[in-house]
């Protein structure tokens, strides 16, 4: 069965960019199944309303349970994940795309306004798992935007999906640091060179190479991920050296 992903949005237009490249053609290739839902679909008033004041007072809007509820209950399968985005939460990583990819499909919740009420979350846990998870430590305007950059984490993942399994087994967090840095023809471009390490034709010279990058722009660029890597003696003789 295609892996199946169902999107709750105010904003529908908003997911346009899921049909495009890579993602698109695993949808053709039946890969993939993306269903996009207007939430407004599930209001019960003419106005079609699904914020309201928040109880306790303060500033903005908050998104009614009752339409949520209504909507999860049509489009979630028992059992699949139900991903919030929030700033609030917690941060979203590689190692949940890859947890999240061997699971058979999610549904995505779109926050706008202040966010959804927190009954939402906390009753769709009677159903399967909930994530409430952040992209990053910035805050957006809604939820879709996050969305497009969790589908696209998880659905590059998934078999068939990317054409070289290595290209994803290398890439950056893969292994819990930063790829290094890549380079293509020419050899030498506006006075400045590629390694000629990579030029010299010896395997097992590119790939101490390359580790010893990895390992450096990672110290450099993300000292917590590097505290947290398990690394072997000779990483830190690389390292080191
Ligand atoms: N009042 C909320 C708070 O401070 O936690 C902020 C709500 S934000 C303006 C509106 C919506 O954007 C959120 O409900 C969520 O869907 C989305 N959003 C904003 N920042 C996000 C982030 N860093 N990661 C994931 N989703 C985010």
């Amino acid at each position: 069965d295609p892996y199946r992903i169902d999107i709750v949005t105010i904003f529908p237009e908003y997911l346009a960019p899921l049909g495009q490249s890579l993602l698109g053609k695993a949808a053709e290739r039946g890969l993939v199944t993306i269903g996009v839902h207007d939430l407004r679909q599930w209001t019960d008033d003419v106005h079609r309303t699904v914020d309201d004041a928040p109880y306790g007072g303060g500033p903005g809007m908050v998104m009614k349970p009752e339409p949520w509820g209504r909507a999860l209950d049509a489009v979630r399968p028992p059992g699949t994940r139900l991903v919030v985005p929030t700033p609030a939460g917690r941060l979203f990583t590689q190692a949940m795309a890859t947890a999240w990819a061997a699971e058979p499909g999610l549904v995505f919740a779109c926050g706008r306004y202040e966010g959804i009420d927190q009954r939402v979350a906390d009753w769709a846990a009677h159903a399967g798992p909930v994530s409430e998870v952040s992209i990053g430590d910035y805050v957006l305007a809604g939820g879709e935007s996050a969305v497009l950059v969790m589908v696209e984490a998880v659905t590059r993942l998934l078999p068939g999906v990317v054409g070289n399994r290595e290209s994803v087994e290398f890439d950056s967090h893969a292994d819990g640091l930063l790829e290094g840095p890549a380079y293509t023809r020419p050899a030498s471009w506006r006075g400045h060179e590629v390694p000629p390490v990579l030029l010299s034709g010896d395997h097992a010279a590119i790939a101490r190479w390359r580790r010893a990058e990895s390992l450096r722009r990672t110290a450099t660029r993300r000292p917590d991920l590097l505290a947290r890597a398990a690394l072997t003696e000779a990483d830190r003789a690389l390292l080191d050296g």
